[in-house]
This record gives structure tokens, C-alpha cells and sequence, in this order.
């Protein structure tokens, strides 16, 4: 359905077909209509499908002449990038409505500022809800004659606490209004406000639109713990995004992250909500300009941020929440535009908790093996053909060394080839290397550390050395080579390991089952060696070495779909 089959003005149509929208997403199409009769609304669709719209439009429609000195519409937001977001699309709507004033309204700006710009008018004004209290108290903001108060990512705004002063601004607004209400998940508190403040209220429900996700490519990687930053920085050689958001769980990962990737010379930038104002709108604008190629960020500081064309979302790290992934993955692929989603696993644990974000998202996250330098260069060969063949010709001007060093018998063809191995060494001296941990020679002492773990499981429930064995390497990706002595006592078992796995291996082996019992690992501390040990036992088994995360791999499964001719995207709408 296009925009032109409702009841808008021609205005509004002017201006949506000049931002290169044709046909309205199921959001809109279903919410505008009721908006514009005054419903009260329940809003449910995924990130990306156009929500600012769906609510903006008919806020843009419903001002008129004597809204000129009053605020009508309220919108609330959880962040200030989202406020700013939603207030700069929305001027977008009524560019040729010229009685609308928006005014955005946010913490960690002026005060003063958005004062003035409340004076002068604004009907329509968007902010988050600490900022709009702050207003409302002081009385630079007056609601008297709203008619219509929207909650955007109402999920999100009790999230960070804000159930307070939304409540106190709901009951401040007048009762004779109209309130909508969007939200990616519908928890009990939300119903609760829906039920205390909202009028009769349609529920309109998107169907998990897939859409935004479909067309988003999903992999992970497993890789030990520690090695999560150089892992990135590999796959970021890999993929060479030319946009791409990096997702971390904490301020302080952001921080640190962020600084090693400047370190090792990727233009990164950091963003979470400890920054000041002006230095996050700083960082949003290099983004957004391709100035900064990778972002970093958490995930609050990200919601709902809409940036066209961004490559590839990478989750540092798992995010904590099912809905995190959808919102974070959404960044990519937006309007319909493809998009590929990298998740870096340390443990099987871990590796559970993907599975269940794809369960719940029905998505398909496929494991990939980390790319190697012959993946990056192979890779690279065709980006330095493209650059070539799109350099201008260029004159001869420098004929005059490429013919000295003719005659001293460096001819063309080698002047090239010598020029372009300096230029691949030379990127891909830097990366770092993940090789396979030195196996543990059987039979001989070994120059490389172990100590002993304990598994809570013994000879009492049948278990034999390949059991232990293969559970370990199902875990931990690593060969069955890296295991040493298994021995197994009535009930527990010790297995040799090398030392410096230690902390990978017991956080990916927690938990883990053996031949269908749950068994707990720590590391042993020895004093179970008076027990009397049934039997010493020599490893048999020959683990299936294909399993190892690290193991071989085929090259075309990695790069297969996602060629550097796949990253040209398609022109952007504005
Ligand atoms: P949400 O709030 O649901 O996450 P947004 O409102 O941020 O989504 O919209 C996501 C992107 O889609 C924005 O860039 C917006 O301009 C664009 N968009 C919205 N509606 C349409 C439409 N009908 N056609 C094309 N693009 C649209
Ligand atoms: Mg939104």
C-alpha cells in the first residue's frame, strides 16, 4: 500500500516521496489510519520497520494553526540518540508543513538551549523522560494542551529505569488525550501502563518481522578466551566492512576495545552513555559519514540508532538478552538491504546460549572457522585487481625509472610484483596468528606445562577414557591430541592438560554432559592421589579431528558469501 492511498496531505506525501519511501511497512500501514482517528495504540514490530513514521506521520498531520503556541504532541524516548533521531526524521515529515515546530529535549544538552527553543513555539517536542521532567518541574514545559503523548521503545525506557518519571508525566498530561505506546517486547510492567493509562487500546502486532532479519547472513566463531580482540581485528581484516557496529556488554569493554583497535590503526570509535553529549553526537556524525568505519558500542548507547548502510555487526560479546541480538543485528540490512551479523563464542556454554537466541529468533547462525592470512590475502588479490583496473592511466611521467630500472634488469612485470608484495606484507604483517595449541606428545615428556583437571564422573557410571575424551573435544574444539593422561578413579577422573588452556578449558566445559550425566570440572589439586586408582589408562581414541575448531578449513565456505563485489550496496534512498 503506498502512502498517496491514505488520508495524508499533500504535504506529508510531498515529503515521504522525497525521502524515497513508496510503500508503507506493515507498521505503518496498520497504525497510521487508527493514529489519525485519535485510537489509542499498542505497537509491536522489530527494529527497523519504520516506527518513527508510523507514529510521526500522523503526529506531523494532526498539528494545525492552533497548535502554534502550545506543545500537542510528546514523544518519549529511551536515549538521546534516539530523540535526536526520531526529532530529525520527523522534520523530515513536515518540511513543507511549516506550523510544525519539533524541539528535542534531552539530558547531557544545554538547558538553556532547548529552553529558548520551547519558547519559541514547539508543538511537537521529543525528548527522554529525566530531561522532560526536568522541564516540566521547572515549568519551561507545559502539557496542558497535549493531545497526544507516544512512548517509543516503551520496553527499553522501563529497562533503564525510567518507570518513575514516566508515570509522573502520564499523570500530568491532560486525561482527555490520546496515548500510543511501541515497544519491541510486552513484559508485565508494560501491560500494567497500558492498563493504567491507555484508553481502550488497539493492539496491533507485527508479526516478528522477519523481513529486517532475513536478509541478514548470521555466523559465529569459537574462539578461546583472551582472544577475542585479536580475533576481531582478524575478521575485520577479513571483511574489511566499510561501516560496521561492534557490540560489547559494558562501558568499560567499549573503552578498552576501542582503544586497541586505534592501536592496531582500524578507525574505531566508542559510544555508551558515560560520554558527553557532544562528543557522542561527535562520534554519530564521523559514523555516520564514514569517517569512523567501526563503532563501538553498548547496547543501550545503540538502540535503535538508524545508519544506512552498515555491513556487519559484530557481537564482541553475547548479548545478554534475546531481543539485544535482534536490535543489534538490525543495525545491518536495513531496508531490505543485505547484511551479515558475526558473533564471537568462547565456550560451549556459550555456544548454547546462540542456540537459543536462534530457537527464539528462528534464525540460522552458522559457525564459521576464523579466516587465516592465506583467506585475507586471497581476498585482498581481488581488491588490489579492482583498484588498479579503476586507477586512472597516468602519464609517463615517471617513464625515467621504470627505464633505469630496465636496464639494470628489473623489468615490468617484476616492478609490479615487488610493489605489490610490499603492499600485502606490509597489511598483513600486523594480524594476529591463531595456531593450534602444541599438542602433548604422548609417551614423551613434553616441553609444554600441564596441570590436571578433575571430572566429577567415574568408573560408578561405566565411563570409559573415550567418553571423557570426546566430551572434551566436543567442548572445546580443540584436537584430542592436546588432552594428555586420562585417568579414572571410582568417581572422578583426571585428565592432563596444557596449562595455558586452563581457563578457556574450564570455562568451555561448564557445564558439560558425559554420556548423558552432568558433570562439574575444576582444576585438581591433587589430594585425591591416595585413592586407589582402578586402572591407568592410555588414551585409544583417535578424536575426529574435523570437530576442532581450528582445524582445517575450506576456504570457500568462508569467503564464498562474502566477496568484495558483495559489499557494493545498492544506492542509498537519500
Ligand atoms: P524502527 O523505529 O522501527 O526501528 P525506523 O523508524 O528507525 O525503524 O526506520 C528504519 C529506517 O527505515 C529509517 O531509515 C527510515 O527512514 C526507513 N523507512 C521507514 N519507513 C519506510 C518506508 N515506508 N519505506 C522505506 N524506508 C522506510
Ligand atoms: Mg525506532
Amino acid at each position: 500500500m503506498h502512502f498517496n492511498e491514505l488520508n495524508l496531505s499533500q504535504e506529508i506525501i510531498n515529503a515521504v516521496e522525497e525521502l524515497g519511501f513508496s510503500e508503507m511497512t506493515e507498521i505503518q500501514q496498520e497504525s497510521i489510519p487508527l493514529l489519525m482517528q485519535g485510537a489509542d495504540v499498542v505497537g509491536r514490530s522489530n527494529t527497523g520497520t519504520g516506527k518513527t513514521a508510523a507514529f510521526g506521520i500522523p503526529a506531523v498531520e494532526s498539528i494545525t494553526d492552533a497548535d502554534r503556541k502550545s506543545v500537542a504532541v510528546l514523544i518519549l524516548c529511551p536515549t538521546r540518540e534516539l530523540a535526536m533521531q526520531a526529532c530529525e526524521e520527523i522534520r523530515k515529515f513536515a518540511k513543507y508543513k511549516r506550523i510544525v515546530k519539533t524541539s528535542a529535549v534531552y539530558g547531557g544538552a544545554s538547558m538553556e538551549r532547548q529552553i529558548m527553543e520551547l519558547k519559541r513555539g514547539a508543538n511537537i517536542v521529543i525528548g527522554t523522560p529525566g530531561r522532560i521532567m526536568d522541564h516540566i518541574r521547572r515549568r519551561t514545559l507545559k502539557l496542558d494542551k497535549l493531545r497526544t503523548v507516544i512512548l517509543d521503545e516503551a520496553d527499553e525506557m522501563l529497562n533503564m529505569g525510567f518507570r518513575e518519571d514516566i508515570e509522573s508525566i502520564l499523570s500530568e498530561v491532560p486525561e482527555e488525550r490520546q496515548t500510543v505506546l511501541f515497544s519491541a517486547t510486552m513484559p508485565p510492567e508494560i501491560l500494567a501502563i497500558t492498563e493504567k493509562y491507555q484508553h481502550e487500546p488497539v493492539q496491533i502486532k507485527i508479526k516478528s518481522a522477519q523481513k529486517t532479519v532475513e536478509s541478514i547472513q548470521q555466523f559465529y566463531f569459537m574462539v578461546a578466551m583472551g582472544r577475542k580482540t585479536d580475533a576481531l581485528k582478524l575478521l575485520l581484516a577479513a571483511y574489511s566492512p566499510e561501516a560496521a557496529m561492534v557490540f560489547c556488554n559494558t562501558k568499560k569493554m567499549v573503552d578498552e576495545l576501542t582503544e586497541e583497535l586505534v592501536k592496531s590503526g582500524i578507525h574505531a570509535a566508542g559510544l555508551h552513555g558515560d560520554m558527553k553529549q557532544a562528543q557522542r553526537t561527535q562520534v554519530m556524525n564521523s559514523f555516520k559519514s564514514k569517517a569512523t568505519a567501526v563503532l563501538v558500542a553498548t547496547d543501550v548507547a545503540a538502540r535503535g540508532i538508524d545508519v544506512s548502510g552498515i555491513d556487519a555487526v559484530f557481537n564482541y560479546d553475547i548479548p545478554q538478552d534475546n531481543e539485544y541480538y535482534i536490535h543489534r543485528i538490525g543495525r545491518t540490512g536495513r531496508a531490505g538491504r543485505d547484511g551479515a551479523a558475526y558473533t564471537l563464542v568462547t565456550s560451549r556454554r556459550q555456544q548454547y546460549e546462540l542456540k537459543d537466541i536462534a530457537r527464539y529468533t528462528r534464525a540460522e547462525i552458522t559457525e564459521l572457522p576464523l579466516p587465516d592470512k592465506s583467506d585475507i590475502i586471497s581476498v585482498r588479490k581481488e581488491e588490489i585487481i579492482k583498484e588498479i583496473v579503476e586507477m586512472p592511466p597516468v602519464n609517463n611521467k615517471y617513464d625515467d625509472i621504470t627505464d633505469k630500472l630496465a636496464s639494470i634488469g628489473i623489468d615490468y612485470r617484476e616492478i609490479a610484483l615487488r610493489l605489490i608484495n610490499e603492499r600485502l606484507e606490509k597489511e598483513i604483517s600486523g594480524l594476529p596468528e591463531f595456531d593450534m595449541p602444541k599438542p602433548l606428545k604422548k609417551g614423551r615428556k613434553s616441553d609444554a606445562k600441564t596441570v590436571k583437571i578433575d571430572i566429577s564422573i567415574g568408573r560408578n557410571k561405566k565411563i570409559a577414557p573415550n567418553f571423557i575424551l570426546g566430551a572434551l573435544v566436543d567442548a572445546t574444539g580443540m584436537s584430542g591430541q592436546d588432552f594428555g593422561k586420562i585417568d579414572i578413579f571410582d568417581n572422578h577422573t583426571t585428565v592432563e592438560i596444557p596449562e595455558a588452556e586452563t581457563d578457556y578449558i574450564l570455562e568451555s566445559t561448564n557445564p558439560m554432559k558425559i554420556n548423558g550425566n552432568k558433570v562439574e570440572i575444576k582444576l585438581y589439586n591433587g589430594n585425591s592421589g591416595s585413592e586407589k586408582q582402578s586402572r591407568r589408562t592410555e588414551k585409544s581414541f583417535k578424536p575426529d579431528r574435523r570437530k576442532a575448531a581450528y582445524g582445517n578449513r575450506r576456504k570457500a565456505d568462508i569467503f564464498g558469501d562474502y566477496t568484495p563485489n558483495r559489499r557494493k550496496r545498492t544506492k542509498k534512498r537519500h
